[in-house]
């Protein structure tokens, strides 16, 4: 079990399981259609999930967290995706800013961000991806520069989720740019677009256009500029040492990897259900397409691909919260239950025919989110070559 994480009992897992997704049918399903067509942000919904706590959902409770393990995080995750995946967005990827300050951060800054975060007061994002630099991450360009205690920061960051919404971000940059390899010249900051003491806006931290998106809408997704931005380090530089930036970054997608894979496994299941309903009521040559043997082969398909999904994500939560090295465990499950809802939407969408090109039903939503899984938290390409090179390391002869 993760340090953060206590041992809730089943029947606890079981509550807060039945709660979400009671809140999921009350709230989420009559909104989350108009909400994703017109990409507007959901801010009742945010309020609504500040109050559950799921803000602090992985955040340890000396913080005022829930302390959830990853097993329960990902089932959450999971069952709100497979309503609107762009909300589990909004709070995973404040939960990876929370996690670096949590698993790095010096006592000070776990004392002086963790509550702020908890509560939502405060939420953000993972800042790493640049205009030049996404899955190469030590070709980043964005660079804090020391000054006294201080440090100046300049540089340009995109597709950050949450980077309009949100308040603040964990932000990866250069401070030595000389260093080889580059990764050990790299530092996290918690950089927030006003001081968290005053209230006052940071004047170096501006916030770009919203990108516009085939899918993943509601949420935000921006350009962030820092143009000579001052932050003290014993506040934002985390972990108070420059240097260690790449590694929390790193660090912080394993958990990050299983999140994504619950989005998906969300979406992979959410496309099963659809078809599997529709197949018994759309009629054709006198009986409904599920009787058709074309149609059983891709329902079977989809019910396979969608809980073998669902197990290799539990197994890598498992293995996440019995703090055991779960790279490999957590690439595979990203890697299947990303491939796997963007085969099941696109099978889904063929059981319903002209229908599922309409936005009348849900799944052309899935099949416009579905892609993003594949790319977001390290693409499935480099997933392969991480489980390649585990599998080597761990077997060698
Ligand atoms: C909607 C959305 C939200 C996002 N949210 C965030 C966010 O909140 N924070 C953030 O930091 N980033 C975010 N990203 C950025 C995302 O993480 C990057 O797009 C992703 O890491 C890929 O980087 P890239 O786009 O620069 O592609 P590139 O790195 O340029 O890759 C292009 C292609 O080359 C392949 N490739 C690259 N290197 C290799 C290699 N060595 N071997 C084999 N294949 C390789 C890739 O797999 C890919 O197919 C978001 C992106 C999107 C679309």
């Amino acid at each position: 079990m993760s340090e953060a994480a206590r041992a809730y009992s089943e029947a606890d897992e079981q509550a807060i399981l039945d709660a979400i997704a009671k809140w999921v049918d009350n709230e989420v399903k009559p909104c989350a259609a108009e909400l994703e067509h017109d990409d507007i942000y959901p801010q009742a919904l945010v309020d609504q999930m500040r109050e559950f706590g799921l803000f602090g959902a992985t955040i340890a409770e000396e913080h005022g967290g829930l302390g959830l393990s990853a097993t329960t995080y990902a089932k959450i995750v999971a069952l709100i995706s497979e309503e609107w995946m762009s909300l589990s967005g909004i709070f995973n990827s404040h939960l990876m800013m929370a996690r670096i300050v949590e698993q790095y951060g010096t006592d000070f800054q776990k004392e002086y961000w963790l509550p702020r975060f908890v509560t939502g007061e405060i939420r953000g994002a993972l800042a790493l991806t640049e205009p030049n630099a996404g899955t190469d991450l030590q070709g980043i360009r964005t660079r804090a520069e020391a000054e006294g205690g201080d440090y100046v920061i300049n540089g340009t960051k995109t597709w950050i989720s949450n980077g309009i919404e949100g308040g603040a971000v964990a932000l990866l940059v250069k401070t030595d740019p000389d260093a080889t390899p580059p990764r050990r010249g790299m530092s996290m900051f918690i950089a927030p677009k006003a001081d968290s003491d005053t209230g006052r806006p940071h004047a170096g931290f501006r916030t770009g256009r919203k990108l516009e998106k085939l899918g993943y809408k509601g949420i935000d997704s921006a350009e962030l500029v820092f143009d000579d931005y001052r932050l003290d380090a014993r506040r934002h530089l985390v972990g108070g040492e420059p240097g260690k930036g790449f590694y929390m970054a790193v660090g912080g997608l394993e958990l990050g990897r299983i999140n994504v894979a619950a989005r998906s496994v969300g979406i992979a299941r959410r496309a099963l259900k659809e078809a599997t309903a529709y197949s018994q009521t759309r009629e054709t040559f006198g009986q409904p397409i599920c009787q058709h043997q074309a149609i059983q082969l891709k329902l079977g398909e989809m019910a396979t691909r969608a809980r073998a999904a669902e197990l290799l994500t539990l197994d890598a939560a498992r293995a996440y919260d019995a703090g055991e090295r779960c790279d490999m465990e957590a690439g595979m499950a990203k890697y299947f239950a990303s491939e796997s809802a963007v085969e099941n939407a696109l099978e889904a969408m063929r059981i319903h025919g002209g229908y599922g090109y309409s936005k009348e039903y849900p799944v052309e939503r899935l099949y416009r989110d579905a892609p993003l899984m594949c790319i977001g938290e390290g693409t499935n390409e480099m997933q392969r070559i991480i489980i390649a090179r585990q599998l080597v390391a761990r077997n060698p002869v």
